[in-house]
């Protein structure tokens, strides 16, 4: 019997997650499209399956690339108890103040918006269509992932907490459960003044989030019997475990419209970046642009990725 429990214990795995999801990243990516204005909007419809499935590519490359895991999340309160008066804004000062090393070791999120957001400006200039999908879906997934309060804290898995789990129970599970009775209306895409500015907003408010994102579970997790907390189901030689229904409709439902109200946050930024964008690029005519191949090297490179990534290869942190 014991021998049975053990071997049980043994095969039991987390069904895997990754940041927001993949469900999740890609809706995001796939709404923002319907918040853009008419010169916009019939480009990037065309185009609305590549924009969707590369959401998650971000995610891919981290498996072959080391210099991606940090673009992910940023390691907020590791700056102190008053983190946002201590990081400078902007690269440079913050560079000077804390040397490159140590930033990348925290995670350069709002930076990385930053420099994507010009990427994609340069690709509007260049009227470069392929590029402009590529970054557009790229700037979409770390939109996405500084809306995360657990993307802005060393405790990014509830692993100083007693919490491992939580990072893909509140980004992953809960959207998969119970998106569909979320409210997407978000309003137009706007245009937006100081793309960086915008970025620490977000990750400002997202890392105000996070004390009740860990509090809250961990109050359930008290209120609630053990034995209640998880489900079990069989997957090949494998039983993998997951936040039972239950667990997560009370612990959603104690959030009060935290994951639906960053969820649609993520929508209206992804847009809106994408739309100022545009703008800065001096909004060219974007009906004559036709999707162009992606080069060769291009395609070995992202299908390397995705191949590393099914294996599980990981390099950096697994749960941003
Ligand atoms: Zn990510």
């Amino acid at each position: 019997m014991k021998k049975k429990l053990f071997i049980f214990l043994t095969l039991i795995v987390w069904i895997s997650c990754s940041s927001w999801g993949f469900f999740a990243h890609q809706n995001i990516n796939r709404m923002a499209v319907f918040i853009l204005p008419a010169n916009m909007i019939r480009f990037y419809k065309n185009n609305i399956l590549y924009i969707k499935e590369h959401a998650v590519d971000a995610d891919k490359r981290r498996y072959s690339d080391t210099a991606e895991a940090p673009r992910h999340f940023i390691d907020a309160d590791r700056y102190g108890k008053k983190p946002f008066d201590s990081i400078p804004e902007k690269w440079v000062d913050a560079e000077l103040k804390f040397t490159a090393n140590r930033l990348i070791e925290n995670g350069i999120v709002p930076w990385q918006i930053e420099r994507t957001y010009y990427s994609l400006v340069k690709a509007f200039r260049e009227r470069d269509s392929i590029r402009i999908l590529r970054l557009s879906a790229d700037l979409g997934h770390y939109i996405s992932d500084a809306h995360v309060p657990l993307h802005t804290t060393e405790n990014y898995n509830g692993q100083l907490s007693g919490q491992t789990g939580i990072h893909g129970f509140w980004e992953s599970r809960l959207p998969e459960l119970y998106s569909g009775e979320y409210d997407f209306i978000t309003g137009p895409a706007k245009y937006l003044e100081n793309p960086l500015k915008e970025a620490w907003k977000m990750i400002r408010n997202s890392h105000s989030l996070l004390d009740s994102t860990l509090l809250i579970e961990a109050r359930l997790n008290k209120s609630i019997a053990s034995d209640l907390k998880f489900s079990f189901s069989e997957r090949g030689d494998k039983i993998e475990r997951q936040y039972s229904k239950e667990y997560s409709r009370a612990y959603h439902t104690a959030l009060k419209g935290m994951v639906e109200n960053q969820m649609r946050a993520s929508v209206l930024m992804t847009g809106s970046f994408w739309f100022s964008a545009w703008v800065d690029a001096g909004q060219p005519l974007l009906k004559n642009f036709t999707q162009t191949e992606i080069s060769k090297e291009e395609k070995i490179s992202s299908d390397n990725a995705e191949s590393l990534y099914i294996k599980g290869r990981i390099i950096g942190r697994a749960e941003n």
